[in-house]
């Protein structure tokens, strides 16, 4: 299948190029990857996110490009759409996205429903940025120092910095080659985990005021709510990988983090260790993502989400 990405690809002039709500690294590193490979190609390339890029990955080459506005879809001969499971995860312009009139996906989520024309889906792949390195080779193109950088940062992040399941020696061997090609490890990690604001680390305070064990120890939970973010002035990004903390407690199998998004709807991250699926979690309240890490939003007071979600937790583990 990825052939046949590299056919349209090379078929077609003007690609629009999108990723998720609330890029992460993997988002952002594969659109930027994409987007110097086809302007190396000659090609028009416009790479849309709903979203602003979270202060920690504006180092990206070319994450100055990134718009959050589009218009005239019509103009485009094909989308690409990355690290996306489903059409909706494009965000309010989904069903905008979705007339162009031609979609290709590339993809690493376990449950995405075959939603374009043209799909190289990998459920085993660390990370997004691992497929497109794959069709960099395929491609046999030269890998520039940004195009290493930006495909180095989506697999170093999607592989929790090479400590998943996903990581494999591909995943190894692709982010060597990319050091030898220019990406920078130490430069990189500085940027996206040694860059703090401080009111971040004053969030993080309060948020483990909040942390619980249930099941006996095997589920580890934080919180963080909308006065809290208010009352410091912090931005929802800053919670990113904070999930991570409950899960390095010894005997927790599964972690979550709510987000209070709005008052009275919640948004989980969830991440377990290795035999532990928490996508059938995700998915049984309309979220998805991998076995180790999946996401999905729920509605209610928080004690009775808390409740409801470790009742389909004790299900699975
Ligand atoms: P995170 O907790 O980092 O936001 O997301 C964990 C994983 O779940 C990621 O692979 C992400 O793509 C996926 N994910 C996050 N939010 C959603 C969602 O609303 N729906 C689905 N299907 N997957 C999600
Ligand atoms: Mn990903």
């Amino acid at each position: 299948m990825l052939q046949k990405i590299i056919e349209q690809i090379k078929g077609n002039k003007r690609f629009l190029v999108t990723s998720h709500v609330r890029p992460d690294g993997d988002a952002l590193g594969s659109e930027l990857a994409l987007y110097h490979l086809l302007r190396f190609l000659g090609k028009d390339v416009v790479v849309y996110n709903q979203d602003e890029v979270p202060e920690n990955y504006r180092f990206l080459p070319g994450s100055e490009v990134i718009v959050h506005a589009v218009d005239d879809l019509d103009r485009f001969d094909a989308a690409v759409i990355l690290d996306c499971g489903n059409i909706e995860r494009v965000g309010e312009r989904a069903s905008d996205v979705a007339k162009i009139k031609l979609l290709l996906n590339i993809d690493h989520h376990i449950s995405n429903d075959g939603f374009c024309h043209v799909s190289y889906i990998d459920p085993a792949a660390s990370s997004t940025g691992e497929l497109l390195y794959r069709l960099v080779v395929a491609m046999s193109l030269d890998i520039s120092w940004e195009l290493a950088t930006n495909l180095y940062t989506a697999i170093l992040t999607d592989s929790g910095g090479f400590r998943y399941s996903s990581t494999t020696k591909e995943t190894l061997l692709a982010a060597a080659n990319l050091v030898g090609c220019g990406a920078d490890p130490q430069w990189i990690s500085e940027h996206i985990y040694e860059n703090n604001p401080p009111v971040k680390i004053q969030l993080l305070g309060k948020v483990l005021e909040t942390m619980r064990l249930d099941i006996d120890g095997r589920v580890g939970s934080m919180a963080v709510f909308q006065e809290t973010l208010n009352t410091l002035g912090a931005k929802l990004e800053y919670t990113e990988n904070f999930v991570d903390i409950p899960r390095t407690i010894q005997g927790v199998d599964v972690a979550i983090f709510y987000i209070e998004t709005e008052t009275d709807l919640f948004k989980l991250s969830l991440r377990s260790k290795d035999r532990v699926d928490v996508e059938k979690i995700a998915r049984f309240f309309g979220g998805g993502g991998h076995t180790n890490a999946s996401a999905c939003v729920i509605e209610g007071d928080f004690s009775d989400v808390h409740q409801r979600v470790l009742n389909v937790v004790r299900s699975v583990l």
